[in-house]
C-alpha cells in the first residue's frame, strides 16, 4: 500500500513538472511573438531590421564599407524582395564564398554588382542595410526599379549544396522580411520582371515561381497570424 502511495505520489509529480513545462513553453512562445511585434512596431519603419536569425537560421552580418563603390548608399522606399539565383555551380560557391567575392569586388573599375542577402542551405550572408539600394536588378536605378526600391537576394545553386533547403531558407527569409517592411506577399518580383534576364533561372526554367511565392505566402500568413 505505501508503495502504491509512493507511486501514485511520484506520477502526480510528474504531471505538475509537465505542466509546468508546457507553461514555461507557452510562456516563452508568446514572449518571442510579443517581442517581434514589440521591434517591428518601435523600430523606425523601414530601417534595417538587424537579423540575427531566421528560426534555426544564422544570419551573419557583413556589410560592405561605407563609401564604396559598390554600396550607393542612398536610402529608399523598400517596395520589393527581388529574387536571384547566383548562376555559379561551383562546388563551394556558397554564401560566405559569395559574401567574399562582394567585398573583394566592392571597388570594382566597372561591373560593379551588390546585394543584400545571400541564402544557401545552411546560413544567410548579409552584405548590405536592407535601407540602402543596390545594383542586382539590371534597372540602373529607375524611379520604381528594382535597384531602387528593392532587397535583392541571391540564392545558391553551387553543385553538392541542397537546393532544396536554400529555397526553404529563402521562403524563410522572404516571410520575415515582408512582415519586418510591412509588405505584403504581392511585393515579391524575379530579377527578370526588372531586366528580363532569367533570373532566378533554374526556379524559372523548372516552373516553380508560383510555387516559391505560395510557399512564402503560406510563411507570411502563420508570422502574421501570432503577431
Ligand atoms: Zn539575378
Amino acid at each position: 500500500m505505501a508503495g502504491f502511495y509512493t507511486k501514485r505520489k511520484k506520477t502526480g509529480k510528474k504531471k505538475i513538472h509537465t505542466q509546468a513545462a508546457v507553461t514555461a513553453v507557452l510562456m516563452l512562445l508568446s514572449f518571442a511573438a510579443g517581442a517581434l511585434t514589440y521591434r517591428a512596431l518601435t523600430r523606425p519603419p523601414q530601417t534595417d531590421a538587424g537579423l540575427t536569425y531566421i528560426e534555426e537560421i544564422p544570419v551573419v552580418t557583413d556589410f560592405l564599407p561605407e563609401g564604396c563603390r559598390a554600396r550607393p548608399g542612398e536610402k529608399r522606399e523598400i517596395k520589393y524582395l527581388v529574387l536571384h539565383e547566383t548562376d555559379n555551380f561551383s562546388a563551394g560557391a556558397d554564401a560566405a564564398a559569395h559574401n567574399s567575392f562582394i567585398h573583394q569586388n566592392a571597388n570594382a573599375p566597372e561591373g560593379i554588382v551588390s546585394w543584400h542577402y545571400t541564402v544557401d542551405d545552411r546560413q544567410i550572408y548579409h552584405h548590405l542595410p536592407d535601407d540602402e539600394n543596390a545594383y542586382h536588378a539590371g534597372d540602373r536605378m529607375e524611379k520604381n526599379g528594382g535597384n531602387l526600391n528593392g532587397i535583392g537576394i541571391e540564392m545558391c545553386v553551387n553543385e553538392g549544396s541542397n537546393y532544396e533547403q536554400t529555397l526553404l531558407n529563402a521562403q524563410k527569409l522572404c516571410a520575415r522580411l515582408l512582415i519586418e517592411y510591412d509588405l505584403k506577399p504581392g511585393a515579391l518580383r524575379r530579377h527578370q520582371d526588372f531586366s528580363g534576364k532569367v533570373c532566378p533561372a533554374r526556379l524559372i526554367e523548372s516552373g516553380r515561381w508560383d510555387a516559391f511565392c505560395a510557399a512564402v505566402e503560406q510563411r507570411y500568413r502563420e508570422l502574421k497570424s501570432v503577431q
